[in-house]
C-alpha cells in the first residue's frame, strides 16, 4: 500500500464520490492510482450500480459513418492530421453516406454519428444537405456530429437542420498541456469556447480526454475530472492514447487499459447518468477492453457502419480493430460481446435522461 492509500480509506471515498460527486486533488488521486485489488472491485461494483439504477442492463449502440479522413488541422498525436503525407485519402459521397444510414436502420440502428477530419470539402451548406436528409429518411433516429471546432452559427445552423448531438473531445483540461499536443494554430480557448456554444445552443454534448497521452500528469487528469463535473456534458467519451507511426508521438507509450477503466468508474459516478462509452481504442489496447468498460460503468458501444473499403484508412492510431469487417458483422460481433458480461443491447435512441 502506497502512503496516500494508507491515509485514506478507499472504500468511503467511493462512497463520498458517489454521494458528494466531489474529492480534494490528493482523495482523488488516491482512487486514480490504488493498486488494492479489492477496492477496485468494490469502485466497478459501485460504478456498475448507478450504471444499472439510471440504465438498467442496456446498452446503447450508435453507429459510427468515418466519412472523411481529409483534415485541415494538425494535432500532433492523430494519424490523419494534414502533416501526414502517408494517409490516403478518401471522402464518402453524399449518397454512400445516406445508403451508411440506410443499412444502418435496417440493422437496428437508431443514432448515426457522422465523424471525420476537419475537411473544408463538406462546407456548412453542403453538411446541411446531408443533416436534412438523414433525418428526412430516418426521423425517428438521433443524429451526431463530431466533426471538430466550427464556429457558433454554423454550429446553429446544423442543430437546425436537425442534428441532435455534437462530439468534441476537450482532449485535455490543462492549457498548457493542450498547446504541447497541438500546433500553434489551434487553441485551447477556441476549443473550450466550442463546447460551450454546441450546449447554449441546445446539442447534447460529448466531450472528454486521451488517456495516457504524451505529458499527462495526474494533476491534468484531476482537472479533466473536475471540468468534466463542472461542464456536466451529456456525454464523456475516453480512450487510451496510441501512438500512430507517422506522428511524433510514434514511440511514445500507449495509455493505460487499467487507468481508463478506472476512470470509466469514477466518471460513472461523479455523472451518475451520463452516457459512456466504451471506446474502440479500449478494445484495440486490450482485446476485452470494451467488455472490461461495460463492467465498470460505460453503457454505449459505437460499432463502425463505414463502407469496408475505406476502413482500413480511418486510422488515428495504430492497429485499429475491425478494420475488416461488414457493419453486420461488426453489430452482432458486438451484441455477443455485451451479452457475455450480462448485459444487453437495444436498439432505441438512448438519449441522455434528462432529455426525454
Ligand atoms: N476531427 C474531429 C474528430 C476527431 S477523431 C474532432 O476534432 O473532434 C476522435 C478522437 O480520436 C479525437 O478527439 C481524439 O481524442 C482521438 N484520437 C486521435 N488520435 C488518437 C490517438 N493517437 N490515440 C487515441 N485516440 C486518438
Amino acid at each position: 500500500m502506497s502512503d496516500l492509500e494508507k491515509r485514506f480509506d478507499l472504500k468511503s471515498l467511493v462512497d463520498k464520490l458517489e454521494k458528494t460527486g466531489d474529492l480534494s486533488d490528493e482523495e482523488f488521486e488516491a482512487l486514480i492510482y490504488s493498486e488494492d485489488a479489492e477496492f477496485s472491485d468494490y469502485l466497478k461494483e459501485r460504478a456498475r450500480a448507478v450504471r444499472e439504477k439510471h440504465y438498467g442492463k442496456d446498452v446503447y449502440i450508435r453507429g459510427l459513418i468515418e466519412f472523411t479522413n481529409v483534415c485541415k488541422n494538425n494535432c500532433k498525436y492523430c494519424g490523419i492530421r494534414c502533416g501526414n503525407k502517408n494517409a490516403e485519402r478518401y471522402r464518402l459521397t453524399k449518397e454512400e453516406i445516406l445508403s451508411c444510414c440506410d443499412m444502418g436502420y435496417e440493422l437496428g440502428f437508431r443514432t448515426f454519428v457522422l465523424q471525420g477530419g476537419e475537411d473544408p470539402f463538406f462546407d456548412d451548406d453542403m453538411m446541411v444537405e446531408i443533416i436534412k436528409e438523414i433525418k428526412k429518411n430516418h426521423p425517428d433516429c438521433a443524429l451526431t456530429l463530431s466533426i471538430g471546432e466550427k464556429e457558433r452559427d454554423t454550429y446553429k445552423r446544423f442543430y437546425d437542420a436537425g442534428a441532435d448531438r455534437y462530439l468534441l473531445r476537450h482532449e485535455t483540461a490543462d492549457k498548457a498541456h493542450y498547446e504541447k499536443l497541438h500546433p500553434a494554430d489551434m487553441s485551447f480557448e477556441h476549443r473550450m469556447n466550442c463546447l460551450k456554444d454546441l450546449k447554449e445552443i441546445g446539442y447534447q454534448v460529448g466531450c472528454g480526454m486521451m488517456v495516457g497521452s504524451p505529458y499527462q500528469t495526474k494533476e491534468h487528469i484531476i482537472k479533466d475530472l473536475r471540468f468534466l463535473r463542472e461542464f456536466k456534458p451529456e456525454m464523456v467519451g475516453i480512450g487510451p492514447f496510441i501512438p500512430h507511426h507517422d506522428t511524433e508521438y510514434k514511440d511514445e507509450q500507449a495509455g493505460s487499459v487499467d487507468l481508463t477503466i478506472r476512470l470509466l468508474s469514477i466518471i460513472r459516478l461523479l455523472l451518475p447518468d451520463v452516457l459512456l462509452p466504451a471506446t474502440t481504442a479500449l478494445g484495440t489496447l486490450d482485446p476485452r477492453g470494451r467488455e472490461k468498460g461495460i463492467e465498470a460503468g460505460a453503457n454505449v458501444v459505437m460499432p463502425n457502419l463505414s463502407p469496408t473499403n475505406v476502413r482500413d484508412k480511418y486510422l488515428l492510431y495504430d492497429n485499429k480493430i475491425c478494420t475488416g469487417d461488414e457493419a453486420a458483422e461488426c453489430i452482432r460481433c458486438m451484441e455477443m460481446r455485451v451479452e457475455s458480461v450480462g448485459y444487453k443491447v437495444v436498439q432505441s435512441r438512448g438519449d441522455h435522461e434528462s432529455v426525454h
